[in-house]
């Protein structure tokens, strides 16, 4: 599974690093990066991403599958 940031919609509100610090971290000027995942994480920590992506105020989160 693979997260994708759009980073010239993102508005740098930092909520998707506040809430899941062991997925989204901040690289230094407000703009999130994802920490390396595994490629079938649990359920739990999909549907927190999920929940992550819905809240994104400017909808700047995707996560896609991969392989
Ligand atoms: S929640 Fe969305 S707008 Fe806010 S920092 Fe994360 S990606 Fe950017």
């Amino acid at each position: 599974m693979r997260i994708l940031i759009d980073i010239d919609t993102c508005t740098t509100c930092r909520l998707c690093y506040d809430t899941l610090p062991t997925v989204f971290v901040d690289r230094g000027d407000g703009i999130p990066i994802t920490l390396p995942m595994k490629s079938f994480p649990d359920r739990n920590l999909v549907e927190a991403i999920k929940e992550v992506m819905e809240s994104c105020p400017s909808n700047s989160i995707q996560m896609e599958e991969v392989g």
